[in-house]
């Protein structure tokens, strides 16, 4: 039993967990994300293959943030996922559970928030949670239970198309009453701006006539540090990455002492030297802006990139295995590179490899049309995760990823179970380390500016 982890979050997919991660460690929380629960019987290992103490492992841990893939399941499935994650999560000491959900509230009537949200509270004994996706920072914001995406009401954005959580009530007491067994309320905005005493007696109110949850208005940061605050004496809280941001620091208020200042950043960089591998299978808008930014400072650097042209190398066994061996040869050039940079100046700064499939949208449907948009997916993703095997038998140690998917396939394939979540490089991507000593940066499509991937391995090199 851990002396010191105290925070159970369980996330319903894989960028909302490191989204929440990612604020965690801003507000001073050590944290761990696990991609998925072990599996029964197994340890986390390290580096060399040899399990971990994990009793040393979560007593050195605030917060675990597990990242499920639940948001839109089995409603019943879901349940299991979560209540199983829980139990675990449990185990390891943990008292307080934070159950994250889309700042959008991606769900359906059938669920998934309220059938996990019901299933937690039976588990936990909690007799009420708060519910809350806002965070202003990003445009989500709260105002009389309604939900917004920037100036506009969730049900006139761009998610009433989602294709499958379509967004049609922007009315969350509504929205979580249909997939919930509880009565559902709303604790408004005069209440949250009259403070945690205000917002105390109207829980009491709530509970007094049945409610069990309750939507709590936020419009601003201001909003979420009184709720955050109130939310850390709960049991539970169902919300967005947001209200983490107003959790005081463990041992802040003696909660979790540990002989330290704790307002002390932990946020750390990865230690990981070397040269970095980029892989970029995102077309989202940032990430072109991203390949092309990297593209143009190469032509005055010593860095490299390859292309993937799916459309030439899918169906032509021959020309894929020249591409392989053109980027094993950048490879081996790379680590030559390296080391010729150690030799020659006092401070190295190693040089990096973008591979990209990247592309506009126009040649991506070309792509689509010719191979079918699933098999086209599946065989970059594929290419992908194999390009990070290869890297690895090489000895590279950095990664940055730029997509959801195709940091799901390279995680994968790099065998990576548990990230230590480090310092942010761009709002909602931190740099991460995993276990077995890799450095990742994983970057959802719309995330980061134009020099993300100088940014991240700048940061290592600096
Ligand atoms: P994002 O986070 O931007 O959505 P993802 O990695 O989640 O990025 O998804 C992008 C998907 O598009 C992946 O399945 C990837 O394999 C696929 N893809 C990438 N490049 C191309 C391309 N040139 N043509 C067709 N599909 C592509």
């Amino acid at each position: 039993m851990s002396a010191s982890l105290s925070l159970a979050c369980i996330a319903d997919d894989f960028t909302g967990a490191t989204d929440l991660a990612n604020n965690l460690v801003r507000a001073g929380w050590r944290t761990l994300q696990l991609l998925g629960l072990p599996e029964e019987g197994k340890s986390f290992v390290n580096a060399a293959g040899e399990p971990l103490d994990e009793k040393q492992l979560f007593a050195q841990t605030d917060a675990v943030v597990v990242a499920l893939k639940s948001r839109t399941i089995d409603p019943l499935q879901a349940q299991a996922m979560s209540l199983q994650a829980w139990q675990w999560l449990q185990a390891q000491g943990a008292k307080r559970c934070y159950f994250k959900v889309c700042s959008t509230f991606d769900s359906t009537d059938k669920g998934n928030i309220g059938p996990v949200a019901d299933a937690l509270m039976d588990a936990l004994k909690a007799d009420f949670a708060i519910v809350c996706p806002a965070f202003p920072a990003g445009g989500r914001t709260v105002f009389r239970g309604h939900l917004f995406v920037g100036d506009q009401l969730l049900s006139d954005s761009g998610m009433k198309d989602h294709p499958l959580t379509p967004m049609t009530d922007s009315n969350l007491v509504r929205v979580l009453q249909r997939q919930s067994k509880h009565r559902i309320g709303l604790i408004d905005y005069q209440t949250i701006a009259q403070g945690p005493k205000a917002i105390a007696q109207r829980i009491e109110q709530l509970k007094a006539d049945g409610v069990r949850m309750a939507i709590a208005d936020a419009t601003s940061d201001q909003d979420l540090h009184v709720l955050g605050k109130l939310v850390m004496e709960q049991s539970l809280v169902v919300a967005g990455s947001g209200i983490a941001i107003g959790f005081e620091a463990p041992g802040a208020r003696g909660q979790n002492p540990r002989g330290q200042n704790p307002h002390e950043s932990v946020a750390f960089l990865p230690r990981q030297t070397g040269p970095g591998l980029i892989l970029s299978g995102s077309c989202s808008l940032a990430s072109q802006a991203q390949v092309k930014h990297f593209l143009q400072q190469s032509k005055t650097s010593n860095d490299v990139s390859l292309a993937i042209d799916p459309l030439k190398l899918a169906r032509d066994e021959r020309a894929k295995a020249t591409w392989m061996q053109d980027y094993v040869a950048c490879l081996a050039r790379l680590f030559e590179q390296t080391s010729n940079v150690q030799a020659v100046h006092a401070k190295p700064r190693p040089p990096r490899l973008l591979v990209y499939a990247t592309a506009q949208a126009e040649s991506v449907k070309q792509v689509q049309d010719a191979l079918g948009i699933d098999i086209a997916s599946a065989w970059i993703e594929a290419l992908m995760a194999d390009l990070a095997k290869e890297a690895k038998r090489f000895g590279v140690r950095r990664f940055v990823v730029a997509g959801g998917e195709t940091s799901g396939a390279v995680v994968q394939a790099l065998d990576v179970k548990l990230l230590k979540i480090g310092a942010q490089i761009d709002p909602g991507v931190p740099w991460t380390e995993s276990l077995q000593g890799f450095a990742l940066a994983l970057k959802s499509g719309n995330f980061g500016a134009e020099d993300f991937f100088t940014k991240a391995l700048d940061l290592l090199d600096a």
